[in-house]
């Protein structure tokens, strides 16, 4: 019955290769998981429809330019299952942004939800507005009419919306305030908030840290020591920096950061005060190539994989970046652990080189899940009208990431170690798959 299911997905999703691929991925860990349970046709039937969106949204956004030029863009919202709770999933604004897209990350956003043991359901959406060359006006011009539209399809109780690439602080800012007013209401919908009003301390560092303290637990795990240990990062967005910044804090080595163009490196170690400057410098929209660096830091074009030696990889870009031949290039560097911090950065085949190798490898689902579960402890400080303080949400986000963790271990364990992709694919589904039995659905 697994293998028709999975002929029948390579089928129809021929042309939505991103969303096909992350099913593909899914099913390689839960059939089999299904087969040792003994499932009966039943519960593959729900797994097929677990496999389709419970409603996708695609809407026309118009907006202004400073000349009084109008455009328009796509805006979607794929609420894909809401068993567990409201949908949460972040929302992309970059020229990518297509059905396949967001679909591929709303599928992947139910189970990483899951893991986190809060009543989250999985969506995710966004626009192909490019916001790079804009100006404020002209981001907040699109956020209002995107709102316009969106508005009617979300709220606290029915789906949250957080950021992504190309919606940071600045975006959430413009939505969140079209959506009070357009709701006269404030009750929290959308994460990712500014802390002054009503967003959560941490939120902003979570997806980061929370990548390193899942990363500490596998080292824990197979017995290595964080300290010390050289690490090659992609991207110099939100994820990438807070990453590097918490390995400072562990004790670890982040060298490199990058973006669309090329990537800064440093052999001795990005220093804190660097990253701080890349922070402000990609808040503008700025390129790295354009960063003054200097005290051993060098720019060089293209990507970190092919040429830089480390002991921990950590991609923080986008899909699909680390390729066969990547992995490949990795691993004879010597490479002692790989975490996705991005979502799905590393193709099939690239996972297969790092697993055969036995390089520890980290599945996005769980290395990224910190941003999803602080969103959590958000709402429920909004439903609360409560304000935790850094500490008390930090030490919630470093229990959540140690409980993922003891899941991956618990649904991933076999004799040569722990297979994380299986632990965080069966470990995210029961909840999903038992949930949807009980419901009905
Ligand atoms: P940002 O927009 O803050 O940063 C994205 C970074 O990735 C930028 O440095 C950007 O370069 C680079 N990038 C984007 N697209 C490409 C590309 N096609 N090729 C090379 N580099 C690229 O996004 P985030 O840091 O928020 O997100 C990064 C990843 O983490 C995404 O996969 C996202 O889905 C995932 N994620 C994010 C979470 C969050 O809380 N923010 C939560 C969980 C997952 P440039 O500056 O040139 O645009």
């Amino acid at each position: 019955m697994g293998e028709n299911i999975k002929i029948s997905i390579i089928e129809r999703y021929q042309h939505q290769s991103l969303f096909q691929s992350a099913l593909i991925e899914f099913l390689g860990s839960v059939i089999p998981y299904l087969e040792s349970i003994g499932a009966g046709e039943e519960d593959y039937a729900r797994l097929e429809r677990l496999m389709v969106p419970e409603r996708m949204i695609v809407f026309k956004v118009v907006w202004e330019d400073d000349k009084g030029k109008f455009h328009h863009n796509l805006g979607y919202r794929v609420q894909f299952n809401s068993a567990l709770g409201p949908y949460k999933g972040g929302l992309r604004f970059d020229p990518s942004v297509n059905e396949d897209v967001l679909k591929f990350l709303g599928f992947e956003q139910i189970f990483k939800n899951a893991l986190t043991g809060l009543p989250l359901g999985g969506g995710k959406g966004g626009s192909d507005f490019d916001p790079k060359g804009k100006s404020d006006a002209e981001v907040r011009r699109f956020c209002t009419s995107f709102m316009t539209e969106l508005v009617r399809y979300i709220g606290p109780n029915t789906d949250v919306p957080a950021g992504d690439i190309g919606v940071g602080g600045r975006e959430i800012g413009y939505l969140y305030g079209a959506y009070k007013k357009l709701m006269n209401r404030t009750d929290g919908t959308l994460t990712g908030k500014g802390v002054v009003y009503s967003g959560s301390q941490i939120r902003t560092e979570a997806t980061g840290y929370g990548a390193v303290y899942f990363i500490k637990e596998m080292l824990t795990q197979a017995q290595r020591d964080i300290r010390g240990m050289r690490a090659v990062i992609s991207g110099s967005g939100n994820v990438a920096t807070h990453v590097a910044e918490k390995l400072i804090q562990e004790g670890a080595i982040p060298l490199s950061l990058s973006d669309r163009e090329g990537y800064i490196y440093n052999e001795n170690g990005l220093t804190q005060e660097l990253i701080d400057a890349v922070k402000i410098h990609k808040e503008k929209r700025g390129s790295l190539k354009d960063l003054l660096v200097g005290n051993d830091v060098t720019y060089h074009e293209g990507a970190v994989w092919q040429t830089l030696k480390a002991d921990i990889y950590i991609p923080a870009a986008t899909q699909q970046e680390i390729k066969k031949e990547d992995a490949e290039a990795i691993v004879r560097n010597g490479a002692v652990l790989v975490a996705e911090g991005s979502n799905m950065p590393s193709t099939a085949e690239a996972v297969e080189v790092f697993q055969v190798a036995g390089v520890l490898f980290g599945p996005a689902k769980a290395v990224n899940a910190g941003g999803v579960a602080v969103s959590g402890l958000e709402m429920s400080q909004n439903a609360m009208h409560l304000h935790w303080a850094t500490e008390e949400v930090d030490e919630k986000l470093r229990f959540i990431m140690k409980h993922i963790h003891d899941t991956c271990v618990h649904y991933g364990k076999h004799e040569g170690g722990i297979d994380y992709v299986k632990g965080a694919n069966v470990g995210g589904f029961v909840h999903v798959f038992k949930a949807m039995g009980q419901l009905g659905w």
